[in-house]
């Protein structure tokens, strides 16, 4: 394949350790595009998302990169000081001495797990990995439930960063896709399931320990997405939330 073949169908993916960027990748690759895969340590809590963001791209390589349809799937991690900068967090997502809440992930106590400008900083790197190789598209696995806590998963951050990505070069060829923006996560794990996804080897859990807590916002959602989607959950969590935390 020549490189300008490699390049017309190329995507640029944000990719942590969670079920959606899982599904993400093994979206873009069943759709036959050449991947360029960026993790993120920017200081977070749970650092071990990145093993696992290591472990399921293992498994998307075996399953496109080899026979005639191969596909090139590259990943590196990419250090952001985001923690550094931030010596005055209240963020418990980058300040360990911040308890990290309990319950839905809809609830107004989730928002201390927004890092200020993090899905900006990442888009941008991807934007400047896209444009040296290439490629037009850049995406993130933002979905509807991410809109209450996080702006920059919201639809109308995604208009205004194409907007200025637009305006930051005259001859700009870059744009950030959202294909889950409207899904539930729910939709993400029927999704991942009808593309195989191994859902065992992805990582949520803010907490970031041995096992997935079962409690915080993130541990919640994931354990709610399966049970509504009707996928069977192969997460050993430590502990069980109270079963009224999903009647939403
Ligand atoms: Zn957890």
């Amino acid at each position: 394949m020549s490189d300008a073949m490699k390049n017309t169908r190329r995507a640029v993916l944000i990719v942590s350790g969670g079920m959606d960027s899982c599904v993400l990748s093994y979206y873009y690759a069943a759709a036959g595009f050449n991947l360029h895969l960026l993790s993120f340590d920017y200081g977070q809590r749970h650092l071990k998302e990145l093993d696992y963001a290591k472990r399921y791209i293992e498994h998307l390589r075996q399953r496109y990169s080899s026979g005639p349809q191969a596909l090139e799937i590259l990943h590196e991690t990419i250090e952001l000081p985001i923690a550094r900068l931030s010596p005055n967090s209240t963020s418990a997502l980058l300040n360990a001495d911040v308890e990290m809440p309990h319950g839905h992930y809809s609830d107004d106590n989730m928002k201390i797990t927004v890092v200020p400008y993090r899905n900006p900083n990442m888009l941008l790197q991807a934007a400047t990995v896209a444009w040296n190789e290439g490629a037009s598209v850049i995406a993130y696995a933002a979905h509807a439930g991410d809109h209450s806590q996080y702006p920059d998963c919201r639809p109308a951050f995604v208009e205004a960063f194409n907007t200025m990505l637009a305006r930051s070069m005259d001859d700009n060829t870059v744009t950030v896709e959202v294909p889950f923006m409207r899904f539930t996560k729910a939709q993400i794990a029927r999704l991942g399931a009808s593309l195989g996804v191994p859902f065992e080897q992805t990582w949520s859990c803010y907490e970031g320990g041995e096992q997935h807590c079962g409690l915080c916002g993130t541990c919640v959602e994931r354990r709610e997405a399966f049970l509504l989607a009707g996928v069977p959950d192969p997460t050993v969590y430590e502990r069980e939330p109270d079963p009224s935390v999903y009647e939403r």
